[in-house]
């Protein structure tokens, strides 16, 4: 199964779930945005586990639109470059990108996706209310070109390290609402 092909699952890690949260309500109003690091892992139909990146780190990026940092979001090629080396001396892929929304919801924008180039990657979106992270969405990038390119939302796993304790929250926006 390829990257974004409907089903995939998008799993973070607590620590990393918990970190972009937080670097999004650090910003407010500001957007934040960074670089998610992890490996790719293919469905296991033995175990019913659906495809999908599993993200071991958040590197948060600088925003460099300063003009208009409360709506738009830019990590520098340059600075992509060095991330990029990052994650391959740490065995790792980029497997997507995050920002938030300051009051805003967490669905993508039309900037977003004119914006998006990585296929099969995620772009994952916190909506930030009044300075306090609320929902969190992932969208992998699916399609084989830029042109067939699209958004498909993916569920969300967050995972402790020892997988037998990872806990499947299938509806965090319901979890975040009533938090
Ligand atoms: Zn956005």
């Amino acid at each position: 199964m390829s990257p974004g092909t409907g089903t995939s699952c998008l799993r973070l890690l607590r620590a990393v779930y918990d970190a972009l949260r937080a670097h999004g309500e650090h910003t407010y109003p500001h957007e934040c945005c960074g670089v998610l690091f992890g490996r790719f892992i293919h469905s296991d139909l033995a175990r019913n586990e659906p495809a999908g990146w599993t993200v071991e780190a958040a590197v948060p990026a600088g925003n460099t639109r300063t003009d208009s940092a409360h709506n738009r979001y830019h990590i520098a090629p340059a600075e992509l470059v060095k991330i990029e080396r990052q994650a391959r001396s740490q065995g790792l892929d980029i497997a997507g990108f995050y920002h938030s929304h300051p009051d805003h919801p967490a669905q993508w924008s039309t900037t977003d996706f004119q914006e998006a180039h990585w296929l099969g990657c995620c772009y994952v979106i916190t909506a930030v209310e009044q300075g306090k992270a609320t929902i969190t969405n992932s969208f992998s990038l699916a399609g084989l070109t830029e042109e067939d390119k699209r958004f498909e939302q993916e569920t969300i796993q967050v995972t402790d390290p020892a997988p037998a304790n990872s806990a499947i929250l299938s509806n965090l926006s319901a979890r975040a609402e009533s938090a």
